[in-house]
């Protein structure tokens, strides 16, 4: 019991929404303050001084005003009156202000807890994802890792380790390096990604097609696949490097899932205010119940239906769904398995 207090007041809402109520009360208490001073003061000024007194009085009864000649209440009773009523005024008031303050308290407090869940919300929201990732990417790291570790380890027992053997050894742990250092790039890039909007240019579509064909010819040629640009001369509003990256993304992806010899389309168009890149290919295609989450972080399609090769991390299409909103577009997808996937990037049209 004692440690649920202490979790609580020692939550981030709970020290909020206590800054907030302390305003709220502070404000409050302050106008209350100021209000009944100046109230006090004014029913105090209801009560006439003997001077006001014997001048009205004097006046009152066609006297002169001469307040050594005039005459004088005798009993006092209407300024003890007045007096007696002042009292009750202010003692009410004070009551008053006392019942408004508390309501304010209690009201405040609500007010103050509501606004204080509703700002930390985006905040425990952020920290979740961050932690996520992190939690995600040093799972996705411990694994070449330990690979590459057990891989040693047994090579080192052997006490009939032969130079063949130590040369495979060696061999498969640059393979782990490599794919390490493929991960930590990824994450490098995926983490760099903030929801800050890109600079954008002018930019010819088809410029930057030839640039992302040349990042990806030596995977299409290991498999054999053939690359079809069928990209228009259009203008699109784009960061270049940015739109580079993710037709690489896209390309990359659909030589990994494609079999051996097929043909990948790129295609373009411009409809009204915006400009269409898309890559088609004639892989593996994508379950319907995967579909949903394949732009999200480290989501890996069951990959049993493609060839061993096609080893990924899962960051890919979550980078290049980040970089196209930070362009200001969009990015979907389209596919069937079996038959193929064909990935559309929208862009703002220049
Ligand atoms: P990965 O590194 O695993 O390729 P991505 O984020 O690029 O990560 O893709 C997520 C998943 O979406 C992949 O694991 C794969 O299952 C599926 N996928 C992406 N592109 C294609 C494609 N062109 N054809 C079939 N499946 C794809």
């Amino acid at each position: 019991m004692k440690r649920r207090i202490r979790n609580v007041v020692t939550a981030p809402w709970f020290r909020l929404a206590g800054t907030y109520l302390a305003i709220i009360m502070l404000m409050s208490i302050g106008f209350s303050v100021v209000f009944y001073r100046t109230s006090w003061n004014e029913l105090g000024r209801q009560i006439p001084t003997h001077a006001d007194y014997d001048h009205d009085i004097g006046l009152d009864f066609g006297l002169a005003t001469d307040n050594a000649a005039s005459p004088t209440d005798p009993s006092g009773n209407v300024r003890q009156f007045l007096q007696t009523r002042a009292q009750e005024g202010r003692a009410e008031l004070l009551q008053r202000l006392i019942v408004l303050n508390g309501l304010a308290l209690v009201l405040g407090s609500a007010l103050s807890y509501y606004l204080a869940r509703r700002t930390l919300r985006p905040i425990e929201a952020a920290m979740e994802a961050q932690s996520q990732f992190v939690s995600d990417a040093s799972h996705e790291l411990r694994t070449p890792l330990t690979a590459l570790q057990a891989t040693n380890d047994v090579a080192l027992r052997d006490p009939k380790l032969t130079l063949t053997k130590a040369k495979s050894v060696i061999q498969a742990n640059t393979e782990e390096a490599v794919k390490l250092q493929a991960l930590s790039n990824a994450l490098l890039n995926l983490a760099r990604q903030d929801n800050s909007k890109l600079a954008l240019a002018d930019v010819s579509l088809q410029a930057v097609v030839s640039q992302a064909l040349t990042r990806v010819v030596q995977p299409a040629q290991s498999k054999d696949i053939s690359i079809e640009d069928r990209t228009p001369d259009i203008k699109l509003r784009a960061e270049p490097h940015a739109l580079e990256q993710i037709l690489v993304i896209l390309l990359d992806n659909a030589i990994k899932y494609s079999p051996a010899g097929s043909t990948v389309y790129l295609e373009g168009r411009r409809r009204g205010k915006y400009g269409y890149v898309s890559v088609r290919d004639e892989g593996a295609g994508i379950r319907a119940s995967d579909l949903p989450h394949i732009f999200r972080r480290f989501y890996r399609a069951d990959t049993s239906r493609t060839d061993g090769a096609a080893h990924g991390y899962g960051l890919g299409l979550s980078i290049a769904h980040k970089l196209v909103e930070r362009l200001g577009g969009g990015i979907s997808v389209q596919s069937e398995p079996g038959k193929g996937s064909t990935f559309i990037v929208r862009l703002p049209a220049a």
